[in-house]
């Protein structure tokens, strides 16, 4: 039961509820089945995600940062090259440049959208920029147009990191179709969850596709014969059974989000010491309500005290983590990306979220922003 006091961050169990006639027997045939790897159901969600971003190709990973891992290794990219990605994302980015032994190469983000873009990234591009990774963070898509010129121009790859925009589109086309490829996370919070983890490439590049289908299963074509050194990053069959039937939803789930996030931007707006996110000319599908504050931390202490749960998406920028030092970028480099990590506080967002929930939210914050 829902204590009418507290706001959830996120609440999965809401979904699960509306949908759990159409899951358990989708889980059960599985098991009856007994096609685990690689089985039916993953067929049949590549389909019907391919088609529903309208791309030729989705091969379904065990993970989202596997899905970035493996794009840029059937790009080719390896030792020797640079793969530019944002100071501000999830540290799965990065992390995905690191384990093809490429050199990330870090570029600043714009204060209104927080996202990478052509004026922050262009600076950092060199002779050995072999992709960039922009991230459309929080649901919002990257202006891509202008990063798919710099690429065309310099001749490097653009792999899209859509681990928070399921569905949303950028220009009429779904974010996700607009690179060379692009990264899915199926991670249960995302606005396509899975109940464990996930992760699908999209492209339309069928030798592109055709890589990363042998990479995620030990480099084998046919049995027995492995013809590249890979991985084992399979996206379970249980998953994609899950999946296939979440994927119908989406679409009405993101117009939940949105619908949140206005009454949010209408209900908060005349409070001037929260910064509310902009939602730019692109279609945002709020993966996360990120407000900024300059004093986030008391702010969220006393939202806490009044049952409000948040969160922080992030609270350091990847130069500052101690796991990317060794990189050699320090405090002051990304000054934007800096700001915006210590100001933000994500607020609860999720579509099945109440309006009395949300209410209570907004009321909250009236109490306590000032
Ligand atoms: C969630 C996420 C990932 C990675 O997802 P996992 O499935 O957890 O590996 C990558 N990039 C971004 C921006 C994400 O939010």
């Amino acid at each position: 039961m829902t204590d009418p006091t507290q706001v959830p961050f996120v609440d999965l169990t809401r979904e699960f509820e509306a949908l759990r006639d159409d899951i358990l027997p989708s889980v059960e045939e599985v098991m009856q089945r007994t096609d685990f790897i690689l089985g039916d159901d993953v067929d049949r969600f590549e389909e019907a995600f391919a088609e529903y971003l309208g791309v030729e190709h989705c091969v379904g990973v065990g993970n989202g940062g596997d899905a970035l891992y493996l794009a840029l290794r059937a790009m080719g990219i390896g030792p020797g090259d640079e793969v530019v990605v944002p100071a501000l994302t999830f540290v799965a980015t990065i992390d995905a440049v690191l384990r093809t032994g490429a050199t990330p190469v870090l570029a600043d983000v714009e204060d209104a959208s927080r996202l990478a873009s052509r004026a922050t990234v262009e600076p950092v591009v060199t002779d050995a920029t072999e992709a960039i990774v922009p991230v459309h963070l929080h649901g919002r898509p990257c202006d891509h147009d202008p990063l798919l010129d710099l690429c065309e121009d310099r001749d490097i790859r653009l792999l899209e990191d859509a681990a928070q925009a399921h569905g949303a589109r950028y220009r009429g086309k779904r974010v996700g179709s607009l690179g060379d490829a692009a990264g899915f996370s199926f991670y249960p919070a995302k606005n396509l969850g899975a109940y464990g983890d996930g992760g699908a490439i999209a492209t339309d590049d069928p030798e592109l596709a055709d890589e990363v289908r042998k990479l995620r299963a030990y480099g084998e074509v046919v049995k027995h014969e492995h013809v590249v050194s890979g991985i084992n990053s399979r996206l379970d069959t249980l998953q994609a059974a899950v999946l296939s039937e979440k994927l119908p939803h989406l679409d009405d789930w993101n117009e939940r989000r949105r619908e949140h996030a206005r009454a949010y931007r209408k209900q908060l707006s005349g409070i001037p010491e929260l910064m509310l996110p902009d939602p730019g000319p692109f279609d945002h599908i709020y993966h996360v309500f990120g407000i900024r504050h300059l004093d986030r931390e008391a702010l969220a202490e006393a939202l806490e005290k009044r049952g409000i749960s948040t969160g922080i998406h992030y609270p350091v920028p990847i130069h500052l983590q101690p796991a990317y030092e060794e990189l050699g970028d320090t405090r002051g480099d990304f000054p934007t990306a800096e700001k915006i990590c210590g100001e933000l506080l994500s607020l609860p967002m999720f579509p099945l979220m109440t309006e009395g929930e949300r209410d209570r939210v907004v009321q909250a914050l009236r109490e306590v922003a000032s």
